[in-house]
């Protein structure tokens, strides 16, 4: 391909006997320079433009002149830059398939995260709804709640008061059971005094009734005595019918008291009617 471009350009140094002259590139003469042949072009050229070599097929280092060294870099960085092209290029519709695989996968994921975003919604707004039916509950359950504890708070406080009215029966019961123990005891005592005083009452009675008997009295005394005694009583008291019955005289201190001074009462009247008290000897007992 270099050795038809360059054989289509009219530089070739080629004289009328097709003889090569001078140097294909500078057009200067052999007469005093070196003839090279170009292996790439076989154009004749000079040292100047003969420098480079390069390898040709199977040949290593053959001798080059700077245009086909120049078209051989050109064609080089062509096929470089071919294959970058292509490189670019499988690099592009790679990137491209990639792209599209890109674009399928986010639409994809764009559906999957409104379908998400949707169920989300859903459930969200079913979760609302849930949750204010669970709060709706909560509340009833609240209240309910609290009327139990007021119900249990009210229940405890009878059987506080239930409690403590027991007790204060119980206890009134028994301060009243001690209080008739007391009463029975004291009414144990009273009998006993009582029958104590019954029995001293009888031996008062007996003595009383020794003493004070009239009939006894009277044989105690003088007959002058006996006399004046037995007219008093007949005449005046009724103290020795009294002293007879010990139930009616002696039942209390009072009229025991009484009946005692009854008989002074006798005596000083006997003393009054008599001119010479105490005659006969001074008998009087009382
Ligand atoms: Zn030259
Ligand atoms: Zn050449
Ligand atoms: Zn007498």
């Amino acid at each position: 391909m270099n050795k038809q471009e360059i054989q289509e350009e009219p530089r070739l140094s080629l004289d009328e006997s097709g003889q090569n002259k001078k140097c294909y590139i500078c057009a200067k003469s052999f007469n005093f320079r070196k003839k090279h042949i170009c292996r790439f072009c076989q154009n004749a050229v000079c040292s100047e433009h003969c420098q480079k070599s390069r390898p040709l097929e199977n040949l290593e280092s053959q001798p080059i002149c700077d245009l086909c060294f120049q078209e051989e870099i050109r064609a080089e960085l062509r096929a470089e830059s071919q294959n970058h092209i292509k490189n670019l290029d499988e690099e592009f519709k790679d990137m491209q398939n990639t792209n599209s695989r890109l674009e399928r996968e986010h639409f994809e994921k764009t559906a999957q995260i409104n379908r998400l975003e949707f169920e989300i919604e859903t459930a969200s707004s079913t979760s609302n709804t849930e949750i204010e039916a669970l709060n709706t509950e909560l509340d009833v359950l609240k209240s309910q709640n609290s009327t139990l504890q007021e119900l249990y708070r009210k229940t405890k406080e009878k059987l506080f008061i239930i409690k403590e009215s027991e007790g204060n029966a119980s206890e009134n019961l028994s301060r009243v059971q001690e209080e008739l123990e007391v009463l029975r005891r004291q009414s144990e005592i009273l009998k006993e005094t009582k029958e104590g005083l019954i029995v001293q009452l009888d031996k008062i009675n007996g003595k009383l009734k020794g003493c004070l008997n009239i009939e006894h009295v009277n044989k105690l005394l003088c007959p002058t005595c006996s006399f004046k005694l037995k007219e008093a009583a007949g005449r005046r008291i009724d103290a020795p019918s009294i002293l007879e019955n010990p139930s009616i005289c002696m039942s209390v201190d009072d009229e025991r008291e009484s009946i005692i001074q009854s008989v002074r009462d006798m005596k000083d009247e006997l003393t009054k009617q008599s001119s010479r008290p105490g005659e006969g000897g001074g008998c009087w007992i009382i």
